[in-house]
């Protein structure tokens, strides 16, 4: 296929459906012939999913204006959700620690996934909660101790996620899943970006606005674990499955460590998350009882 494609998951006429974004126009996959299997539920269980790359020419196929639609999360069901901690080095110093002498890891319940664009409600009981922009790995391709060389053959594609944290249990507790766990605590999307398109995804661009004020300002580049390293070292610990998410950590400028002030999200403030080559996801957040 010539041109380049995003894979969108959207609501039109009351249904849901997922399909290829090209330029502006989405293609529904059942147009084509169905749903891929990672995308369905219950996951495929080894099939390599990369195949639905092989399709040929669209232009003979019922497209629907983006205008028309409403995006939604590309992932519904992912196997976990993986994150990576204290991965940018300016971050890591923001926070006053030490970089880590191995990675670190902690996960998310699928229950924490919320759309691109949806309102996130957080219950008042969290009382400092805050962003972290981050490039989101989607695995398209069942895999255990995959070497560094072959980590980009298992990846499907990227996305933005905003790693959406309630510092106040996050710190209390000594470990992470209650302050990370909270349900609409990862809103993804706004689509997923095959990685054939995004040759080198250290090279791109992280930007994060609370309230319209431009407060991280990062570049992939500066991972202290590149992708297939991250790949690698989960691996060898959990088989990786297509639609699992894995979320590559978030540089300097979250909310908690400003050095004028808390910066945190309020009840009604709005968050946009900006990567290059991807898109943005924006998500207000209010509290409720
Ligand atoms: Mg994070």
């Amino acid at each position: 296929m010539a041109s380049e494609f995003k894979i969108v998951r959207f609501v039109y006429g009351g249904e849901e459906d997922l399909g290829y974004l090209i330029g502006g126009y989405i293609i529904p996959f059942k147009e084509i012939g169905g749903l891929p299997k990672y995308l369905s539920y219950p996951f495929a269980d080894d099939d390599d999913i990369l195949r639905i790359f092989s399709v040929g020419d669209l232009s003979g196929y019922k497209a629907l204006r983006i205008e028309d639609v409403q995006i939604v999360n590309p992932i519904r069901f992912p196997g976990k959700i993986v994150c990576v901690g204290l991965n940018y080095m300016d971050h890591v110093r923001e926070g006053g620690r030490e970089p880590p002498k191995d990675i670190v890891f902690f996960m998310k319940p699928r229950t924490a996934l919320a759309g691109p664009f949806d309102t996130i409600y957080v219950p008042r009981i969290v009382k400092k909660l805050d962003y972290e922009g981050e490039l989101a790995v989607v695995i398209g391709k069942r895999g255990r101790n995959i070497p560094v060389e072959e980590a980009y053959e298992y990846v499907l594609g990227y996305m933005v996620m905003n790693d959406v944290s309630a510092r106040d249990f996050q710190f209390s507790d000594g470990q992470w899943t209650r302050g990370k766990g909270f349900d609409g605590f990862a809103p993804i999307g706004p689509w997923i970006v095959p990685r054939e398109f995004i040759p080198d995804p250290h090279s791109l661009g992280i930007k994060t606005w609370l309230d319209g004020e431009l407060r991280q300002d990062g570049n992939t580049k500066d991972m202290i674990f590149k992708i297939p390293e991250i790949i690698k070292k989960a691996s060898e610990v959990m088989t990786l499955e297509p639609g699992d998410i894995i979320s590559t950590g978030t540089p300097a400028g979250v909310g908690i460590f400003d050095k004028t002030g808390e910066k945190l999200i309020q009840d009604g403030s709005v968050v946009r998350i900006e990567i290059e080559k991807i898109g943005f996801i924006e998500n207000r957040f209010r509290f409720v009882d």
